[in-house]
């Protein structure tokens, strides 16, 4: 695997490189684990190349403290990037990717902003959307793979792309699991022994609730009763659950069998932000 910290030494191998074969991207933040490898799997499969990036985006941290104790592992990463058989990774430091200046540019989402994560973070899907945009423009990618662990950020990443005409295939992947359920994410790593334990909540109100929809319950009944799950809770603190179409990410009134369906959650345990989805 080649390793890029330069914009200009990446594009030049990719200009060559990259000429007439399909290039496959994942961005990341680091810390991998076996959701970001599956997503290489992926490119690795419907492409001739791929190339990851990691890069800890401090415009999409809307909390300092958080961006501070976001986890590095980049030995490891290295490693499990090799072994998954990735081609390329772009490592760009703040000032290779930002410069010294603020960045003038700002991109709303419209009602994406006001939703879910758009609501408890401010500023964050700006920060996404000027990363991606800028990985996107530097990488010049055939496709790229994303998790729908991050369904929100899918979303407004699909409008970017659609809307501004980026011409790039996005691939939205399904959420890989530990085997009690708890999706693989970072920031998992900064759980303690009694959060990690704590930690299978929110998958399993995701569940709970999927399965109440199922049996006929009306949404504001099911809204109420998971909420209610976590009143007093010492250990999960819950953020937002939501039951929205998972096209557009608005809220439902009611539940159609047939109509793809999102139950999003977040919230945090000892201290730690965690978000998880299901599609029914
Ligand atoms: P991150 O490093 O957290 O920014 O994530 C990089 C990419 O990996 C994003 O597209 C995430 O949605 C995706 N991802 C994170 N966790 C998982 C998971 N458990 N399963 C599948 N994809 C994931």
């Amino acid at each position: 695997m080649q390793i890029f910290e330069d914009i200009a030494s990446l594009k030049q191998e990719l200009k060559t490189s990259s000429y007439s074969r399909t290039l496959g991207f994942v961005p990341t933040m680091g810390a991998l684990h076996q959701g970001h490898i599956s997503l290489i799997e992926a490119s690795k499969k419907n492409n001739d190349l791929t190339i990851c990036s990691i890069f800890i985006n401090p415009t999409q941290f809307n909390n300092p403290e958080d961006l501070k104790k976001y986890p590095r592992t980049l030995e490891k990463d290295i490693s499990m990037l090799i072994e998954a058989g990735c081609d390329y990774l772009f490592l760009p430091s703040d000032e290779e990717l930002y410069g010294q200046n603020d960045l003038l540019i700002k991109i709303n989402f419209g009602y994406l902003e006001n939703i879910m994560e758009g609501k408890y973070r401010p500023g964050h899907f700006n920060g996404v959307g000027l990363v991606v945009s800028k990985l996107f423009n530097i990488v010049r990618p055939d496709k790229a793979y994303f998790g729908q662990k991050d369904l929100q950020q899918f979303s407004i990443i699909k409008h970017l792309v659609d809307e501004l005409n980026f011409g790039i295939d996005l691939n939205c992947m399904p959420v890989i699991r530990e085997s009690d359920g708890l999706a693989m994410s970072s920031r998992n790593i900064n759980l303690n022994e009694t959060a990690r334990k704590k930690a299978t909540a929110f998958y399993n109100a995701l569940n709970k609730a999927s399965k109440m929809l199922k049996d006929g319950m009306g949404i504001e009944q099911v809204k109420s009763d998971i909420t209610g799950l976590f009143n007093n809770q010492e250990e999960a603190n819950l953020e937002y659950f939501e039951i929205v179409n998972a096209h557009s990410l608005l809220p439902l009134k009611d539940y159609k069998k047939n109509d793809r369906t999102a139950l999003c959650i977040a919230g945090y345990v000892g201290g730690i932000r965690l978000i998880d989805n299901v599609i029914i």
